[in-house]
């Protein structure tokens, strides 16, 4: 089983050291051939508006939409989320798969980055919100799976499953359980 992680910019490289935690076997993702024999998949955080320019002129992004429309499992932090989001407020809709309306840069800019206390499936733990957006609202078939407080900061649709904050710089035994279940369920992964 193989994870691609796209590769574009960002801090995709956080992401392969959770995967070497959970001993899973990853390929970066920079073009469209890389999307070959992937059986799950990463969109790291980073920035959404310099990952969309950089794949303006191939394929990728078609492809992508296709392999996650198709039911590959899928996860996006951050910048990640961006990209899944069907409205995004000051941004640009990318793949817009994921029901949800965020908000980029929404508690403000660098200065407004902070660590915050998420329930994440009943397990507090603190986590690193990286100029990060806000969920705005949802749609019918998606899930709220991480909080802070009653702000909703994880959701899952079927098999994509996306944060506003980056649990792959901690790390936490909760976070590695979750994500390998996550990857490992393949197409059979489900809401709870
Ligand atoms: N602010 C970034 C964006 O709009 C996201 C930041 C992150 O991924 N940590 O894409």
């Amino acid at each position: 089983m193989t994870t691609g992680i796209l590769s574009l910019q960002g801090n995709f490289l956080d992401h392969t050291r959770s995967l070497e935690l959970i001993k899973k076997d990853y390929i970066l993702i920079k073009q469209k051939n890389d999307l070959k024999s992937i059986d799950s998949l990463i969109l790291p955080g980073g920035e959404s508006t310099s990952m969309i320019k950089i794949q303006s002129n191939n394929e990728l992004f078609k492809k992508l939409k296709i392999l996650i429309n198709d039911g590959i499992p899928t996860i996006g932090t951050c910048a990640g989320l961006i990209l899944l989001a069907k409205d995004v407020v000051d941004g640009e809709t990318s793949l817009g798969l994921l029901d949800c309306v965020v908000e980029r840069n929404a508690y403000g800019r660098q200065n407004e980055s902070f660590e915050g206390l998420v329930n994440f499936l009943d397990n507090t733990q603190m986590y690193c919100f990286i100029r990060a957006p806000k969920i705005l609202k949802t749609g019918k078939k998606v899930k709220n799976i991480a909080f802070i407080d009653e702000e909703v900061v994880g959701v899952q649709q079927n098999n994509i499953a996306a944060f506003t904050f980056h649990p792959e710089l901690t790390n936490d035994k909760n976070y590695l359980s979750w994500l390998k279940y996550f990857i490992e369920e393949g197409k059979n992964v489900r809401s709870f």
